[in-house]
Parts: structure tokens; sequence; C-alpha cells
């Protein structure tokens, strides 16, 4: 197969191309460069350019027949999408109706797109299914299920079919150490405690210890990148193969909090950082787990590194390579 890889170059989005390219697929790659690394495509095709240029995504989309789009150009900051709502709604929403645009005018008709568990806003139970009410409370949340919802739309008057896969908290890294999470500013959890055990950083603050879970700091549900990429191999397949529009919710379905996410990470970094505590960060519900039987079920999706302990492990392998680079 042929696939078009937009946002080819960001953490998700390269670890898609080489999962693609591991599996003997062609890949070109779409991105503008903006946080996405050049290195990180591999031996992919690389089309630098902007989705809000529509004649760029559509002469792209027009000089190859692609079996299916994969959508990972996004801004993810919920923090930055309160301050900043028209860089989010331009982007993740504008630009997206462009790619979309130029999908229905070249005739492709399969899109992968990444969605996100903040779709669904302060859950009103736990584990998250898709049926659960989408209520997002900020810009970044709201972008994404308004794109959800054009989707439907699209689907019912243009044939433009879609997978939305809605994901909890992407995290590790490729087990080689190639590739892993490089944003800039780095603002996930993970990182930002490997780069403390790495020293990179003074040490991490805890947002908020007076949550309503267990000990007290927020509860999330963390996702292998791989199994990921995984889930968005099967998802076009089965979308190629049903032609039906569909949504899944991809997490592991086990909750660790922010307390128990540190103390794996000082067992498998050797090193005890230092840990402070902080306020609450706005727009963080107490705790967030997937409800993922249904891509079980219709995917055959079966994570291969549902572990804490070993996603940790990848993401620290990757820290260790970052900081002896040039
Ligand atoms: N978090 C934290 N300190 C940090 C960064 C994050 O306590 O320096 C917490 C954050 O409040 C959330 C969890 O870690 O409860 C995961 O945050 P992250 O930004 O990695 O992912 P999100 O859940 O926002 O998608």
């Amino acid at each position: 197969m042929h696939i078009l890889v937009v946002g080819g170059a960001g953490y998700i989005g390269s670890h898609m191309v080489r999962y693609l390219l591991d599996h003997d697929h062609r890949v070109t790659v779409y991105d503008n460069l903006s946080t996405g690394h050049r290195d990180a495509v591999g031996s992919a095709q690389l089309v630098e350019a902007d989705l809000s240029d529509f004649g760029a995504i559509e002469q792209t989309l027009s000089v190859n027949s692609y079996d299916g789009v994969m959508h990972f150009a996004s801004f993810i900051q919920v923090g930055e999408s309160v301050v900043d709502p028209a860089k989010y709604y331009q982007n993740n929403v504008t630009n997206t109706q462009n790619l979309m645009d130029a999908m229905v005018a070249t005739d492709t008709n399969h899109l992968v797109f990444s969605s996100t568990a903040a779709i669904f806003g302060d859950p009103e139970y736990i584990p998250i299914d898709e049926a659960h009410p989408k209520a997002p409370i900020n810009p970044y949340g709201r972008s994404k299920w308004m794109v959800e919802q054009m989707l439907d739309d699209y689907d019912r008057a243009y044939g433009l079919r879609s997978a939305r896969l809605r994901y909890f908290n992407a995290a590790g890294a490729h087990p080689s150490g190639a590739l892993g999470e490089r944003h800039d500013p780095e603002t996930h959890l993970i990182p930002l405690i490997l780069q403390a055990a790495s020293g990179q950083r003074q040490g991490i603050k805890i947002f908020g210890r007076d949550y309503t879970t267990e000990d007290g700091t927020c509860v999330r549900d963390y996702i292998h990148i791989c199994d990921l990429a995984a889930a968005h191999d099967l998802a076009l397949n089965r979308l190629i193969a049903t032609g039906q529009t569909a949504c899944y919710n991809l997490g592991n379905g086990q909750g660790f909090s922010v307390k128990e996410v540190i103390d794996i990470a000082k067992k498998v970094s050797g090193v005890d950082f230092e840990v402070t505590d902080a306020d609450r960060r706005e727009g963080d519900p107490a705790t967030l787990v997937a409800d993922s039987t249904r891509a079980h079920r219709e995917l055959g999706w079966t994570p291969e590194f549902s572990d804490l302990t070993t996603i940790i492990e990848h993401a620290w392998r990757f820290e260790q390579k970052r900081i002896k680079r040039p």
C-alpha cells in the first residue's frame, strides 16, 4: 500500500512511518517541519509543505493514488489552546478541512485521524468507551471533536471514510532507541521525568495532590507509541475492507497515578531525582482510563508493550541516546 502520512515527522507520526516502512508499505510524508524533525522520517519521501496551502496538499494527493491518509499534524498542548485558541482552530480544524477537501477533490477516500481522550472532558464514568458523552473542556479537545463531527458529515455527503482513533496517553519510544519524544517545549509527564533523571532539568513537579484518586495525583492510561502505530495500520485495513467509518478508544485499560509513574521512572533510571508539589494544571481531569474493547474485538488489536515499566524503559533508552547527540 502507499500511505500519505501527514505530520509524519512528529512524535507519533514518525513511529507510524517507521512501522509502515518496516511492514513494506510505501510512505510519503507531508510535514511543514514546524515541530517535527527531518531525520525522523527515515527513508520515506518528504513533501515539505503546510496544510494551510490547499494547492500543495491537493497537488500532493493528485500525483499519486494513495490507499490511505493518516493525519497526525496538529497542535497538542491543552494549556496553550486556552491562551491561544485561534492557533488551535486554525491548524487543527481549518487546515484539517483543507486536507479533507483535497481528499474529496482527488477521490482519496480513506482517512485515519488522530483524535484524543480530551474530546470526552471530565469523565462521567470510567473506563471510557466510545459511547461516552463528548463534552470537551478546552479548545484543544473541542478542535478534535469538531473534526470528528465534520468527518461524519463528509462521510454522508461525499463518501470520505474515516477511522478516528482517540488516544489516551501516548508514551514510550521505539524499542531500538532510534525514535522518541522530542517536543520543544516538552510538556508531557514521562519525557519530563526522564529529563530530570538524566540531569537535563532540575526535577519534576507534581501538578496537584488533592485529586479524588487513591494517592491524590492524576491517573492516566499510558499506551506505547508502537502499539498506537499498530492500531492505525489495523484501522486503515479495516476501513478499506469494510468501507465503514468508525471510531476507537485506544489505551491499555489500566490507570497509573503521577506518583506511580515517578516511582517506576526512578527504578528504571536508578536516579532519585527531586520531586516537588505544584498547583493543579488547568483542565486536567482526575482520572482518564480507556475501554478499548471495540479495538480489541473489531481490529484484533493487542498491545505488545502494555507494561508501564517497559514503556518507560524504552523512553529512557531514547532519552539516554538523545542527550548524547551533538
Ligand atoms: N503532570 C505533572 N507534572 C508535569 C507534567 C504533567 O504532574 O510536569 C501530570 C499532568 O497534570 C497529568 C499527567 O501528568 O495529570 C499527564 O500529563 P501529560 O501532559 O503527560 O498528558 P495529558 O494527560 O495532559 O495528555
